[in-house]
């Protein structure tokens, strides 16, 4: 498979160069050349198949090219070393729970895989590659987990001092191995700058290889298209009328879907919910995409202002708006209905779900409502544990905390104190690689 730029189609890379450079130098976004639709024989038989088959199936036509069929079969088994459970929470609703995984949220699956791939991709022989991340709390640790014992690749975090939350420090800061946290005197954007100006510095790519493991990444975004269809495998045989509502911030997850949808699985409605962050409900309405400055909420994963991978769901509808509204209904709820809908589903389906799942269950009821008859799907995007404060604060009684969280709150911290400005993550770079 081939990949071109959204910005300019005859501008064609393979995989390899694709997950390299991460976002094209044009600043479009990297998009397979074709979509396959696959075979019915597969789309039929979805129930028969174990999560890692239909991993393999489904990214077999994006990477098979640049990676062998037993090395990419040995990636996917190791990215998807965690369950995907479909539960039912209520007659014709499900929650796609994608929080079994290391740090507890969807995000852990793009992560594993791109960080794999990367690692298959870099021979000994390269300079190494080195990540360089900036993050305010949870980039950070899907990054250093997915990242965490691969060879070829080392992982630089850069994070505000004092301005994570002790749980995300915690994630972050004890792994070790090839995974090195720097806690930087100042803010995030010091953190975003230090690492913009590193990739911009020649005198770094002389003795490594910067590179980022931005969520645009193709190697991040298509991987999240195999549990569409193993959530489908998970539904009752030969469920027809299906719609699936995504809780949406950058619109990676929800892209993935749309890209599932057009390979042949067979759901008939996305729903693309969003917190008041409503860029994407809004766009739906109007036909007009007014991208503007986040506003802070309880779903804080979903605070996104300027949805960056919006672009590719035009694209896959050629930037019409029409057809954009015929494969999306749109909607957007505010922190006191997620709260109610968090209550809701606890006292009246024993179901606990986070802030960013509520926004989801919220969107597919808003739509289930005029559509009665379909059945309905919506991604519990992280474990409630992640969002205790919230969750405890609404229910009013405090829920445990999950195992891989409670582990590292006992683990020792282990950080380096760095100034912020890009001199100091030089010298950090120079005395470990030079
Ligand atoms: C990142 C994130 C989202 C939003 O996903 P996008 O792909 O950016 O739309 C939703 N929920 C959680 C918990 C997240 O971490």
């Amino acid at each position: 498979m081939y990949y071109y730029s959204t910005n300019n189609t005859s501008l064609l890379k393979s995989a390899r160069e694709a997950v390299f450079e991460g976002l094209p130098a044009d600043n479009g976004l990297y998009m397979p050349q074709e979509v396959p639709l696959l075979a019915d024989a597969f789309l039929q038989n979805l129930h028969k198949q174990s999560l890692q088959q239909i991993g393999y199936t489904v990214l077999h036509p994006y990477f098979g090219k640049d990676i062998p069929g037993s090395d990419l079969k040995e990636i996917i088994d190791e990215t998807l070393n965690f369950p995907i459970p479909l539960v039912q929470v209520d007659e014709n609703i499900y929650s796609l729970e994608l929080y079994h995984g290391p740090t507890l949220a969807f995000k852990d699956v793009g992560a594993r895989f791109m960080a794999r791939c990367l690692n298959y991709f870099s021979g000994e022989k390269d300079k190494k590659h080195v990540v360089l991340v900036a993050t305010s709390g949870d980039t950070g640790s899907a990054v250093a987990h997915g990242f965490y014992g691969m060879k070829h690749v080392d992982v630089v975090i850069l994070y505000p001092s004092g301005m994570v939350s002790e749980s995300q420090e915690k994630q972050m800061t004890t792994l070790g191995n090839n995974i090195t946290a720097l806690e930087v005197k100042g803010n995030f954007d010091d953190c975003q700058r230090m690492v913009k100006e590193a990739f911009l510095d020649p005198a770094l790519k002389t003795f490594i290889q910067p590179t980022s493991a931005n969520s645009i990444n193709i190697a991040r975004f298509l991987p999240q298209a195999i549990y569409y269809f193993h959530a489908i495998g998970q539904l009752p045989h030969n469920t027809k009328n299906i719609s699936i509502s995504v809780p949406s911030g950058n619109f990676g997850n929800l892209t993935a879907g749309v890209i599932g949808q057009k390979m042949g699985l067979p759901v008939g409605q996305f729903i693309a919910s969003t917190n008041v962050n409503d860029v994407v409900p809004e766009y739906l309405e109007s036909g007009v995409l007014r991208p503007r400055p986040s506003i802070s909420t309880l779903s804080n994963a979903m605070d996104v202002g300027d949805p960056s991978n919006f672009v590719r769901i035009k694209n896959l509808c050629h930037g019409r708006h029409d057809e954009v509204c015929g494969i999306l209904k749109g909607y957007r709820f505010n922190d006191e209905e997620t709260r109610e809908a968090i209550s809701y589903l606890y006292h009246k389906k024993q179901y606990l779900a986070d802030p960013h799942g509520a926004v989801g269950y919220l969107g597919l009821s808003e739509y289930l409502k005029g559509h009665p008859k379909s059945t309905g799907i919506f991604l519990e995007t992280a474990h409630p544990g992640k969002f205790k404060t919230t969750v405890d604060d609404t229910l009013g009684f405090e829920t445990p905390l999950p195992e891989p969280l409670a582990q590292a709150m006992n683990k020792e911290k282990k950080s380096l104190p760095a100034g912020n400005s890009y001199a100091d993550l030089k010298d950090y770079l120079e005395g470990k690689y030079l």
